[in-house]
This record gives structure tokens, C-alpha cells and sequence, in this order.
């Protein structure tokens, strides 16, 4: 594991950050805690250093499940980082109690690593207001936190803007091959570099969609290179090939994804790329452009809404259509999946157009808009007869002689059952 220090404190923080927003999930849509405990240990063991988790991350069940995986001297180890929300603060004593909270769930005295959750202008203006940097300077002398920082979704200009407003230690970019020019970008990310400050990235991989099974058109990309690397690496190397690159996030929810980023962590020296490979990067980055069709990091950031549509899954859908080029077998995932199948009805028609989820989405996305498309594309005016006939027809009768629903009905928080039974 390679090691880059936080230029104001020198503390020395693992190059691959563990994010706990992504954690891997029992059939029965629980975090699996068992298997997550032996992941996040198996990371400090071989030389992670810095979790990153949120009240927001998990509907909240993130920072406990951290607070116990950290047991057994394993917190010694490690910094942790967490957020403040501030959709969830309304005055200056909400800040404190938030954090006095935050505390109790991870079963520590103090956070590492504290950040206002996922800036942009209009919630940078209201935590000013409501006296946020007072709080901030509060909670570091009475040692609560350590280093103060923030995440941040917005424009260029709002990230200098915040930059300059307070002697940070560090700061969170969403940074990636795509989304150079985006957000704080390049240029943001060199701007707090040269204030000083410590940058984390997370979405190296835009949310996975980066890595794993790639575009045809990208793979062929990739098989030119003259050293062969999945496309996960390519993506975090991208990333830690910048010498501002404090801490790369990666949500790793399965074990060889964790052994993968720990192998390529502990070469990915900055600047180590060569001309070729970026300009390799740069056809893949192209390439990608040319094939999404909606820019959605499946942050989920917009859930839940109002409506029941699963926004998210919805836009991975249409993108994975478009870009793996196989469409009916991703419209067959929609339909089950999105069709009230599967789980309850979330799919894209059922928007009602109510803007909520605009406002909120850091990616600034036209949702409702985007949404309309995917149910152009996926939905068709069969859908409703499709699914109608679907969810009546798919019951059997078991060996045991019980009438057996074959598609479960999505089960809730604590529901163990994946099928739902009836006996006859
Ligand atoms: S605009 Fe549509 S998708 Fe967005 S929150 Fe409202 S109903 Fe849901
Ligand atoms: S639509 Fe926006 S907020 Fe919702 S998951 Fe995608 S990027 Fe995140």
C-alpha cells in the first residue's frame, strides 16, 4: 500500500480509501454484516487506513455497521470519516447534536475526518447562515474532530469559493476520466491542491459503471494497451496518476475488488502513466460520451421518491442498454425488476413530475426529463399489459404442494423470506 500525506497535518493516509456507501447487500436488500465486517477488516489488515461513510449512506444504517467493525482495536487503525447533512440541519444546534450522534453510532470520541455532505451553492449559502464554520472551529477544540472538510457537487466557482472560505485540511471531488471538465474537475482539484488541502476522490469509477463488463467499443480500447489491466485499474490508476490525489474512495462490496484496488494501490505512483496510456484514457473517455445517455452516477442521492420510481436503477437500465448494446435483455431487467415483479412498481412512467429529485441530484441532471425518455425507450404502450399479465401468471405449485409465488415480492428491511409462500 502506497501511503500520500495531508500536506497541513503530515498525517499519512492508505492512497485507497474504504467507502462504506456501497455496502454488499443480502438477497433480502439488508446489508450482509458479516460478510461487510470481514471486508472492511480484510482492507486495514492489508493497509487501508481511512473509511468513509455518512448518516445519509445506507438510509442510515452505514456508521453503526462501521462503529462495529471497528471493534476489536481495529478503530485504533484507522481514520474515520463521516458527514454532516445538511438537508438534515435546520439551526446551529442541530450541527451539534448531529454530531454528538454521529459519535455514539461509531463508538468513537472523535471523527478523524469530518465533512459538510455534498456542497453546492444553495447549501453552502444556508450552512454559512446557520453558522457552520463557528461549529466546525467548536467542534475541533473540544477535539470531536479532527480535520475539517468537505464534499462537493457543484460548479467551478463555488468550489473556489469554499475553498477560500475556511483554513480546510481537506476536501472530497468527485473525480474521474469523465468528469474532468465537471464539477470542481481538473481544475478544481489543482486549485485545492495548491491551497493546501488534502483531496479525496470518490467516483473514480462513476459508481461502478466504469469497471466490470465495459462497452464492446471501450474493451476494444482497452486491448490495445500494451500492458493488460481491467478497467477498474485503468480508472483508479487515472486518478492516482494526479500528484493532488490524496485518497482515492472506492465502494468495495466483493472480495476480489478489494484484493484488485489493494494489488494496484500498492504500485500506482503519480505521474507513473505513460503519454500512450492517457491518450488511451482519453479514446476510452470518447468512446463513453458518445454511448451514455444519461450522466447518472447511481449515487441515489434523489431516493426515495415520492412516486416510487427507482431513479437510479432506471437511468443504469437505459444507460446499459445503450452502451452494452444488448436491449432486450435489459429491457426484460426492467420489466421484472421495475414492473412490480420483483418488488413493488418503481419504474420511470410512474414520475409524476414533481421536481424534487432535481433539486437535489449533485449531478444536476434534468430527471424527470431523463426519465420520460427511459419510459419512451424501456416502457412502450405495451408495458402495462405486460406486467399485468406477468405478475398473474407467475405462481406454481411446489413439490410440496404449496401455491408458490416464483417471482418475491422485493421484502422489506428484517424480511428473511425471499419467495412469498401460501400454502394451499
Ligand atoms: S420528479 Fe418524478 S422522479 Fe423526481 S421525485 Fe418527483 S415523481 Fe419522483
Ligand atoms: S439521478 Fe442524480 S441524484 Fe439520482 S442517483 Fe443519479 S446522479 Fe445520483
Amino acid at each position: 500500500m502506497l501511503y500520500r500525506k495531508v500536506p497541513k497535518t503530515g498525517d499519512s493516509l492508505s492512497i485507497l480509501g474504504f467507502g462504506c456507501m456501497r455496502l454488499p447487500l443480502t438477497r433480502a436488500h439488508i446489508i450482509d454484516e458479516e460478510r461487510t465486517i470481514h471486508l472492511i477488516r480484510y482492507a486495514i489488515d492489508n493497509g487501508v487506513n481511512y473509511l468513509d461513510t455518512a448518516p445519509a449512506y445506507h438510509l442510515g444504517r452505514s456508521e453503526p455497521l462501521v462503529g462495529r467493525a471497528l471493534a476489536d482495536g481495529y478503530r485504533e487503525k484507522v481514520r474515520i470519516a463521516t458527514k454532516l447533512p445538511p438537508w438534515s440541519v435546520r439551526t446551529r444546534n442541530d450541527m451539534d447534536h448531529i454530531l454528538e450522534d454521529q459519535l455514539v453510532k461509531l463508538k468513537t470520541d472523535h471523527i478523524d475526518y469530518y465533512l459538510l455532505h455534498s456542497l453546492a451553492k444553495e447549501s453552502w449559502d444556508t450552512m454559512l447562515h446557520l453558522g457552520v464554520l463557528e461549529f466546525l472551529d467548536h467542534a475541533k477544540r473540544f477535539g470531536k474532530i479532527i480535520n475539517a472538510g468537505f464534499s462537493f457537487h457543484g460548479n467551478l466557482a463555488t468550489f473556489r469559493e469554499i475553498v477560500d472560505a475556511y483554513d480546510w485540511e481537506f476536501c472530497q471531488i468527485q473525480y474521474n476520466f469523465l468528469d474532468e471538465l465537471n464539477q470542481a474537475g481538473t481544475e478544481g482539484l489543482k486549485y485545492a491542491a495548491s491551497k493546501r488541502l488534502a483531496v479525496m476522490v470518490m467516483e473514480p469509477l462513476r459508481g461502478g459503471s466504469l469497471a466490470g463488463h465495459v462497452p464492446v467499443q471501450v474493451d476494444k480500447i482497452w486491448r490495445e494497451a500494451p500492458v493488460r489491466r481491467t478497467p477498474a485499474e485503468w480508472g483508479l490508476r487515472f486518478v492516482w496518476d494526479h500528484p493532488e490525489v490524496t485518497v482515492v474512495l472506492s465502494g468495495m462490496n466483493q472480495e476480489a475488488q478489494i484484493v484488485e484496488n489493494i494489488t494496484v494501490a500498492g504500485e500506482a505512483w503519480p505521474g507513473s502513466l505513460a503519454p500512450g496510456e492517457l491518450a488511451l484514457i482519453a479514446r476510452v473517455r470518447d468512446t463513453y460520451t458518445s454511448l451514455m445517455k444519461v450522466g447518472c452516477t447511481g449515487c441515489g442521492y434523489c431516493m426515495p421518491c415520492p412516486a416510487g420510481v427507482n431513479i437510479p436503477e432506471c437511468f443504469a437500465l437505459y444507460n446499459g442498454a445503450s452502451m452494452f448494446g444488448n436491449r432486450r435483455e435489459y429491457a426484460f431487467h426492467y420489466l421484472t425488476r421495475h414492473g412490480g415483479i420483483t418488488g413493488d412498481r418503481s419504474y420511470a412512467g410512474l414520475c409524476r413530475n414533481c421536481g424534487r429529485c432535481e433539486k437535489i441530484c449533485p449531478q444536476h441532471l434534468p430527471i424527470p426529463a431523463g426519465l420520460k425518455e427511459v419510459s419512451t425507450s424501456m416502457e412502450g404502450r405495451t408495458f402495462g399489459a405486460k406486467v399485468s399479465v406477468l405478475q398473474c401468471g407467475l405462481w406454481i405449485i411446489d413439490r410440496a404442494g404449496r401455491l408458490v409465488r416464483i417471482f418475491s415480492r422485493k421484502p422489506n428491511e428484517g424480511d428473511t423470506a425471499d419467495q412469498e409462500k401460501i400454502t394451499s
